[in-house]
């Protein structure tokens, strides 16, 4: 099932691999996306379901024991848009299921301990969706730049940081590496945007344009660390970042795609649904039953088909992937276990907008009409 506009997925048009040559990166360019920049945005904004029920059931598979998370690790210079990720991708999910957290200058306390301290203490926990604005890697970029320490000791950190993610990974983590690179020229923009702009004046740190000075170092630094840690557990993936919009549109798809490959899946409780419901109900007027019965009902049909929708977006977007890597299959062996309300892969079936929303018009018509029969009959 092709996808119109990522006619080749991120996943193979951003990964960087042993021989990446930074030099020759357009930072304009928008690998694997065809369409424009409403298209992006548009594409963004229709996400928002899949990933927010994705993280729904990621978060839920770790309160029942499940030992999944996802870790997105954002790199880039100053500008580069990381905090724009952190609002437009990640903001589109629940943030209780978010663990955010940014690494600026070391403390004192931190400096007295290992580098990789600080960054184990923010790992996330099972179920949740962490963000890394900046992280280890600054162990190799800024302190690399500015001679913060020997040579020998930031160039042994490159095995280090691959050993460390390993075991990251190997204990249940999903990791994204994101490396935002935008342009010189588009660093003045945005730099110069700060300072003229007094809602933007805050952003700005007079350090920001020492750092600047610094650009061609900064593009070495990084272009190692693009050679030597993109493994095949923590791949990175190097964003063009000059349009905000593509950078938002792949981060987007990376992400959703990680968690596709995750798959959670809705926990088994460990009580039984006929003894609950027969106790609950006991506690309930007898006169009321009924009604309470056909509007939870009514609330699982519009789940059912709500669920038919996630199911197959699912498909469509792991077809994509699939397409790319030939070996990665969606995951269509999931079988909902969450009782009936759930149709399985099989049964669900793309279903565009257009007829999403004709479909819950229907529905919307359908229960109108029951509620003023109901009201009628209640009248007589
Ligand atoms: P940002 O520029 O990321 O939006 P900011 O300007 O608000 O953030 P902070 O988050 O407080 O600043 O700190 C970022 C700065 O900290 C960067 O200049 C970065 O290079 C520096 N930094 C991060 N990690 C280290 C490190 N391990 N050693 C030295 N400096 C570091």
């Amino acid at each position: 099932m092709a996808d119109q506009l990522w006619e080749t997925s991120p996943h193979l048009a951003l990964r960087a691999g042993p021989d990446f040559d930074l030099a020759a990166l357009d930072r304009s360019s928008t690998p694997g996306f065809t369409g424009r920049k409403s298209d992006g945005k548009a594409r963004v904004d229709e996400r928002g379901d899949l990933l927010n029920e994705l993280q729904e059931r990621l978060f839920a598979d770790g309160r029942y024991g499940g030992n999944r998370s996802v870790l997105l690790i954002l790199q880039g210079l100053d500008t580069a848009g990381k905090g724009g990720i952190v609002r437009h991708v990640i903001g589109m999910v629940d943030p209780q299921g978010v663990a955010l957290a940014s690494f600026g200058v070391p403390t004192e306390e931190e400096l007295a301990n290992h580098y990789l301290w600080r960054i184990r203490k923010k790992l996330p926990g099972p179920g949740k969706i962490g963000v890394f604005d900046r992280s280890h890697y600054e162990d190799v970029l800024v302190t690399r730049v500015d001679g913060l320490v020997e040579e020998d000791v930031w160039r042994a950190r490159y095995d280090e940081i691959n050993a460390f993610e390993k075991e990251i990974v190997d204990s249940g983590t999903t990791i994204i590496k994101v490396a935002l690179m935008h342009s010189k020229e588009e660093q003045a923009g945005r730099l110069l945007e700060r300072i003229e702009r007094p809602d933007k004046r805050w952003k700005l740190s007079t350090s920001d344009l020492e750092t600047r000075k610094k650009w061609d170092d900064y593009q070495a630094a990084y272009e190692d660390v693009f050679r030597l840690t993109s493994t095949d557990h923590a791949p990175w993936y190097v964003v063009p970042g000059d349009k905000k919009w593509y950078a938002r549109v792949a981060v987007t798809e990376l992400v959703t795609q990680a968690l596709i490959d995750i798959s959670p899946q809705w926990p088994k409780p460990r009580w039984k649904p006929e003894v609950q419901r027969r106790k609950l109900l006991a506690t309930v007027d007898p006169e009321l039953v009924d009604d309470l019965v056909e509007a939870v009902q009514e609330q699982l049909e519009d789940a059912k088909a709500e669920h038919g929708d996630f199911l197959a977006e699912k498909a469509r977007v792991a077809a994509l992937r699939q397409r790319d890597n030939g070996h990665r299959a969606p995951a269509a062996d999931e079988q909902p276990n969450d009782g009936s309300a759930a149709p399985t892969d099989d049964e669900a079936e793309p279903v565009s907008s257009e007829k999403k929303s004709k479909k819950k018009k229907k529905r919307k018509k359908e229960k109108k009409r029951a509620q003023s029969k109901k009201s009628k009959k209640r009248k007589k």
